[in-house]
């Protein structure tokens, strides 16, 4: 069975993956203008990216979102991402959500914008912050974090098998040693959580992904 990948930045084997594109590819992936590569140019990177969109196999828009650490003025990120945000309402595409001190700044967005289209967080590190995600009707994506950080490895193991994602990110760990991990913590069979993992899938992507494979 398939290990699914909700976001990676690597060519994966023995999985389903979404791959973080910097063009069109003719594998699954996905497009956006991450919060660090915004600049006062971003209407116009924007513009060019939404063509890309219409790829066949561009399945989501990302990583896409808000970083307070990062040197890119935020209004523009807030700018760039509200955008990029309706084009994902446009074109029918999830979102998968990079997001660095910004959760208020997040939800907020959320609770005005009311998207029809699913939100992920992706590389979702931050326990205290869970309950809140969820409550928010946004899916955190684990990866890497899950292997070092006790505290969010107690709160998994509470949430409902259609209340998250796994993903591999940059991480040198593969997507087959997170499942490995999240399995043990929820005490489960590792065919069990891909089969509750495909079938989340299939609720976000609907039969799309499923004519691509
Ligand atoms: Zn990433």
């Amino acid at each position: 069975m398939f290990f699914a990948d909700i976001h990676t930045h690597f060519h994966q084997r023995n999985s389903i993956s979404i791959l973080n594109a910097h063009s069109s590819v003719e594998s699954v992936h996905s497009r956006g203008i991450h919060p660090w590569n915004v600049d006062e140019n971003y209407k116009l990177k924007i513009r060019e990216l939404e063509t890309d969109l219409q790829h066949p196999f561009c399945l989501a828009f990302g990583e896409i979102g808000l970083d307070k650490l990062c040197s890119s003025e935020f209004e523009l990120q807030r700018k760039a991402f509200i955008q990029q945000i309706e084009l994902s309402e446009k074109y029918n595409l999830p979102i998968i959500i990079h997001c660095v001190r910004a959760s208020n700044e997040l939800f907020q967005l959320k609770k005005e914008i009311k998207p029809t289209q699913h939100w992920i967080w992706h590389g979702f590190n931050k326990a205290n912050l869970l309950k809140q995600t969820i409550e928010n009707n946004i899916i955190p994506s684990f990866g890497e974090a899950i292997l070092k950080n006790e505290d969010l490895r107690n709160e998994l193991v509470n949430l409902e098998s259609d209340q998250f994602l796994l993903e591999t990110d940059t991480s040198t760990f593969s997507i087959e040693t997170i499942y490995k991990m999240v399995a043990q913590l929820r005490n489960q069979s590792i065919e069990t959580l891909q089969q509750e993992q495909i079938s989340n899938w299939y609720n976000i992507f609907n039969s799309i992904y499923y004519k691509l494979i």
